[in-house]
């Protein structure tokens, strides 16, 4: 592979309720950070990472859109999809009504996306339902939405699906290696 500096450039969109971590997803991703009170003014737009899919050999450009902000106008414009070949659909496993709204996420990026675009549901902020020796009494309080109702839906949906934390960084280069995997399967 010398000499390449990657072999495919991939587009990925990252939608889901205002708060659920998208922002925070993102910079982990590429920041391998965690702000613990980031400015939503300042949120983050765009991001790009490169990474390795070892089986295939593939050197891979991730380029990351947030939505930053915009969900409050919940439809989304066209030309924000255009291009995208994957889709971090976000919802927070603390908030119930924030797995609820996906459902409506997922509606708009049916509309308006490519209809081959794969789409991975992502259950952010698994962090607080996860049993810590200080805090065993505390462990899975939190909880809103359980990894099998999650999981079934995204099955229904032909969604893949992690759980993640970018607090922890827990499944946050997974989630895009799995949606890059399906991807590349494609091409
Ligand atoms: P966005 O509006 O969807 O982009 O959400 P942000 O990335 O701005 O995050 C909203 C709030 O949730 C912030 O206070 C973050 O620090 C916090 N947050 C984001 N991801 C996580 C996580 O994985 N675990 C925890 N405990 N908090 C998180």
């Amino acid at each position: 592979m010398s000499g390449v500096a990657w072999h495919y450039v991939i587009k990925f969109i990252i939608t889901g309720d205002a708060a659920v971590g998208k922002s925070s997803l993102l910079v982990r991703l590429t920041d391998q950070r965690f702000l613990a009170n980031p400015d939503p003014t300042l949120g983050v737009e765009f991001g790009s990472k490169l990474i390795t899919i070892a089986e295939e050999n593939k050197i891979v450009k991730l380029q990351c859109w947030d939505t930053a902000g915009t969900e409050s106008f919940r439809s989304i414009t066209r030309s924000y999809y255009r291009g995208a070949a994957g889709c971090l659909l976000v919802y927070d496993v603390t908030s119930r009504q924030s797995f609820t709204n996906a459902r409506t996420w997922l509606a708009d990026v049916r509309e308006h996306a490519d209809p081959h675009l794969t789409c991975i549901l992502v259950g952010n902020k698994v962090d607080l339902c996860t049993p810590s020796s200080d805090t065993p009494a505390s462990a899975n309080r939190s909880r809103e939405v359980s990894t099998e109702e999650a999981e079934l839906w995204a099955k229904e949906e032909g969604l893949l699906f992690v759980e993640a934390s970018a607090k922890s960084g827990e499944n946050v280069e997974a989630a895009f290696e799995t949606a890059t995997r399906d991807i590349l399967g494609k091409i």
